[in-house]
Order: C-alpha cells, then structure tokens, then sequence
C-alpha cells in the first residue's frame, strides 16, 4: 500500500495523520481500514507496536464523522475494551490524534481512580469509549452507562484479556451489546478460549494477520546471558554501567522483585522507578511520564503493567527474569523496536528457567544468540540448554498451541 490516500479516507483524518507524520499505512492498517470502511467485522491477529490502534480507530471516526449526530448522554456510539489502564490511555490518546480535526468526544475510563468524574463525562456525551472491563461493568450497574445503542465494539488484546481472567466480564458486557453492530477482534495469539469467544462475536468476518511473532523478533537484536539466580543484580548493575543503555525497561515476574530492582538501582545511583499493578493509576502514570521524559533511566515493570507502555525510544529490553509464557517475551521485547525503529533485548536465564527459554525459541523460530562475555556467566545455568524436560503442565499445553500454529505456516 503506497499511501493513506488510496484507502478512501476523508480529509481531516488524512491531514491528522500528516501531522502525526504518518506516511504510508503499516500492513495491518492497509488490509483492515477497507473492509471496516464497509461495516465489515474484523478478525485481527496482531499485538500493540503493529499500529493496529489507527487501523480500527480510523475507520470508526470516519464512520461517525459521516453521520455527524451529536454524541448522547450515556450511551456511546463504540467501545473498546482493553484489557489494563496503561494501553486505554494509549489507545485513547491515539483516538484524539487521529481525530484531531473532527468533532467527536473520546474518552478512557478505567479503575483506580474516582469514577464520579468519568460518569459526568460519560452523562455529557461521549461517541468513542475506551475502557477496562471492571471499571465498565460499575459504570454499568451504577446506570452511568447504557450500551444499547452501541455501534462499533472492539475486543482488544482479547488474549491477554483471558489471560489475566476476565473472560465472565467479558461475557457479561458483550450480552448487553446490541444484537446489530459491528465487531472488532484483536489477539497477539488465538489460544481455544480466545477463538471460541471470537467465534462468540464475530460475523462473516475479514480477517488480518500480521505475523507478529517473527517480524518483532526481527528488528531486535536479543541475547541471553546465563546467570545464577544470585547473581543477576551484579549483572544488571554491571551492564548498567554500558551509558549506550540509554533507556532501559526491565522485566520481572513479580511484583515485589519489580520494586527491589529499582531500589537497589537508585541506591547504586542508577534513575529507576517500579511500574506494577499494586502503584496508583497516579504513580503509574507519572513513573511512564518520568521515563519518557528521560528523568529516570530505568523502569522496571511486570508483564501486566507493561501492556499499552507506548515509550519511544526504548532502547533496551531486559529481562531480568524470563516469561514463563513465551508470547510475553514477544510482547516485552516489543516494547523496543517500535514502528520500525530497532532496539535490544538482554534476557537473563539462570538454571530454573532453561524450560521457558526453550518454549520461547520454539515460539519465534529461533535460537537466542548465547552471550558470555559477561562477568556473570554461569556453567551451570548453560550447560543443558535445552533441557527438554519440560514440566507436565507445559507439556499439555503444548499440543493446542500448535494446532493453531500449523495452519498458518509459522
Ligand atoms: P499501535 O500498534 O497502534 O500501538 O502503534 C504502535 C506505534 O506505531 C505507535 O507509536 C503509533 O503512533 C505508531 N504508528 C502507527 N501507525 C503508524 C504509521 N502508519 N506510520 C508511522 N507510525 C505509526
């Protein structure tokens, strides 16, 4: 696809996606903007970095640019749900760039913080609605909210959705959907949970995938250092010391070892901050404003948290300690290399987690360079890489993943 110009898009959109410096369309906008134009359902396979925000936003300002009714009190004309508070900030900030020029009310409502406000602008009229599950359904039940007359619903991330249990919410919101609408699937992966509530919602619908698995892996250059568990706060201090390290997400598994991390770096004179599910909607955004700005050099996060973290500049990722779930790599690493720029991914593996390196190399089709030239690098954690012996639980999860995968070819 050359340029916007072909897609049929009206003006005012075109012109704010000049001003965004938008030039040409990424594939996922190329294939799916068309048939969304025409009110078809959309089947997405694709993850946040993809540009996927514009290909269901423009079409929806569009459609509502055409019929210029003023929004109505409570009831938008769309919703998209997202599955944390970060990303319905992103995707609601994207909304009003894309619609810069048009005269339609977007707004991001989310839980931890005070729902009164978000009910007035919701009673003022609202046409496009970006929101998380929980904070939807209150808005619901409270009769700040009536979704009767919505138009164009939008599942996105539905795969991290299910991951992080919403699928009764979920259920509960699309059974107070209009029968009549049109419907937007996104997933980074299509899990049986994930494909069954898409055959749930999804009529006749086009489909996109943009292979996001092998094009993210491309673009960043990864690495993993073997490491004892011991070690991996010298080793991170010891990289630390690289000023090429210029702005650096750090991944943990939980939680608690997120805000150990940054306080040992601050004690080692190291900018850091924590961003996890427990910090304030507050804090959260202040820590991802910091890092934007550059004031802090590090941010260590947990998976959760980082979804929607749309951070330009990003240049390393590191994962201080690996996802026990490959597609969380794909989305970490992600968080470098965005819309084309190239970034680096350092993954820390110590002898418990040669399992999960396993499945990841499995998952993007590669083996991760081996890196020991580092003052840490464990024999130990190294020497049965792969190990094979994955645990049972794993090993049934196996199988399903890959019926989905062959089909595709990836
Ligand atoms: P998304 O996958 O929607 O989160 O978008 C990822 C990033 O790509 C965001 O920073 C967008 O601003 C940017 N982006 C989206 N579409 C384009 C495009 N056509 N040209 C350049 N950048 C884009």
């Amino acid at each position: 696809m050359e340029s916007f110009d072909k897609l049929g898009l009206i003006e005012p959109i075109l012109r704010a996606l000049r001003k965004a410096q938008y030039e040409k369309p990424t594939p996922i906008q190329a294939d799916a903007i068309p048939p969304l134009l025409e009110g078809r359902d959309l089947m997405g396979i694709a993850q946040t970095g993809t540009g996927k925000t514009a290909a269901f936003a423009i079409p929806m300002l569009q459609r509502f640019a055409e019929t210029d009714v003023p929004p109505a009190r409570k009831s938008p004309r769309a919703l998209i749900l997202t599955p944390t508070r970060e990303l319905a900030n992103q995707v609601s900030a994207s909304i009003k760039t894309y619609g810069r020029y048009l005269n339609i009310v977007s707004t991001a409502v989310y839980g931890g913080v005070s729902i009164i406000p978000q009910a007035r602008t919701l009673a003022r009229g609202v046409d496009i609605l970006v929101a998380t599950p929980g904070r939807l359904l209150d808005l619901m039940n409270q009769n700040m909210l009536y979704l009767d007359s919505l138009e164009v619903f939008v599942l996105d991330e539905a795969d991290r959705m299910l991951d992080m249990g919403f699928i009764n919410d979920i259920k509960r919101i699309i059974a107070a959907l209009p029968v009549k609408k049109q419907s937007l699937f996104f997933s980074a992966t299509m899990p049986v949970a994930a494909s069954r509530l898409a055959g749930s919602l999804l009529k006749n619908p086009a489909q996109v995938k943009i292979n996001p698995l092998a094009t993210t892996a491309e673009k960043v250059e990864q690495k993993v250092l073997f490491v004892d568990r011991k070690d991996k706060e010298a080793l991170l201090l010891s990289l630390l010391e690289d000023s090429s390290i210029y702005r650096a997400l750090v991944f943990t598994r939980t939680k608690h070892r997120a805000n150990n991390i940054a306080k040992k770096l601050n004690s080692n004179r190291v900018n850091a901050d924590a961003i996890h599910g427990n910090k304030s909607q507050g804090a959260r955004m202040q820590a991802l404003r910091n890092f934007s700005a550059g004031k802090t050099r590090v941010l260590v996060a947990t998976d959760v948290a980082s979804r929607g973290i749309d951070v330009r500049g990003i240049t390393h990722v590191i994962n201080f300690e690996m996802p026990n779930e490959p597609e969380s790599y794909v989305h970490r690493i992600g968080r470098t290399a965005r819309a084309g720029a190239s970034g680096e991914a350092i993954s820390f593996c110590d002898g418990d987690e040669r399992s999960y390196l396993c499945d990841i190399e499995r998952t993007i089709k590669a083996s991760i360079p081996i890196d020991e030239e580092h003052p840490y690098h464990s024999k130990h954690a190294a020497s049965s890489r792969p190990s094979g012996n994955v645990p049972a639980k794993r090993r049934n999860f196996r199988p399903r993943r890959r019926q989905f995968r062959s089909p595709a070819g990836r």
